[in-house]
């Protein structure tokens, strides 16, 4: 994921989030006590109130070792399972459409709140953004599952369907990447093959468009689509492909996509 083109615009205003959160000339009070809003033509929603909107959506706890996970009973939850639950029903009809055609089906998925939820980074960093930190976070390859993707990993297994794994995070992430996902009970094929992170040291071939050793300039859709497509070239029909952004969802090479809930970030 280009984590450096993340949109952080609830970062700033959540800094100052224990104390009032107001906009200059939001609201001031008149002269007999009430408050009179300013007429703003175009206000932005309230940072204070969606933040407490999102840990409402994901039933946000602190566990025992201060860590913030989500609630399985939470609307978060539930909105991923009903995604999943759609995704489990088109697997096997497409499955065999691309049996037909000769293909060999698979899906491929986002790893970042796609497989590994980041909500305990994203809480404790006030939905801000920073390489450092990010990549500290990663290392320690402690993230829990999404909701449901281990049941999907092995749904799309027992029908013969091959996973491909599809992330922006970097090869030199691999190493904790694939901890944190043996750790978590994905049955997946983790071999170089079948998970494909972002080498900008050494780009494929196949991202010669957009990206040579000397010089990475590929987007979010081309470094994502341009890999499916490299997938496809195999003699596979990916049937599916799962992420939490839409830039992991755009550019084709996927009979389905599937939009897993994410309102914490924005990756462009
Ligand atoms: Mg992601």
């Amino acid at each position: 994921m280009r984590r450096s083109v993340r949109v952080t615009a609830i970062a700033a205003a959540c800094a100052i989030a224990g104390g009032a959160l107001y906009g200059t000339g939001v609201a001031t009070a008149g002269d007999n006590g009430k408050v009179t809003e300013a007429k703003h033509s175009s206000e932005p929603y309230n940072i204070g109130k969606l933040v407490t909107e999102i840990d409402t959506y994901y039933g946000t706890t602190k566990d025992a070792n201060g860590v913030y996970q989500a609630s399985p009973d939470s609307a978060y939850a539930k909105d991923t399972a009903s995604v999943l639950d759609e995704a489990k029903k088109d697997i096997k009809p497409l499955a065999a459409k691309g049996l037909k055609k000769g293909e060999k089906p698979a899906i491929i998925l986002d790893v970042d709140d796609t497989l590994l939820l980041s909500l305990d980074y994203e809480k404790k960093t006030n939905y801000t953004y920073n390489s450092t930190t990010w990549a500290a976070y990663v290392d320690q390859a402690d993230r829990p599952a999404v909701p449901g993707m281990t049941g999907l990993v092995d749904y799309a297994n027992s029908k013969g369907v091959e996973v491909f794994l599809l992330s922006g995070l970097a090869e030199a992430q691999r190493g904790s990447a694939v901890k944190n996902l043996t750790a978590d009970g994905y049955d997946l094929n983790l071999a170089t093959d079948h998970v494909f992170l972002k080498n900008k040291a050494a780009p494929p071939a196949y991202l010669s468009n957009c990206a040579t050793a000397t010089s990475w300039t590929c987007t979010t859709v081309q470094y994502k689509a341009g890999t499916r497509a490299y997938v496809e070239s195999l003699g596979y029909d990916i049937i599916g492909n799962f992420g939490d952004q839409y830039s992991d969802l755009e550019g084709g090479y996927a009979d389905e996509t599937y939009k897993i809930p994410n309102p914490t970030y924005f990756v462009s």
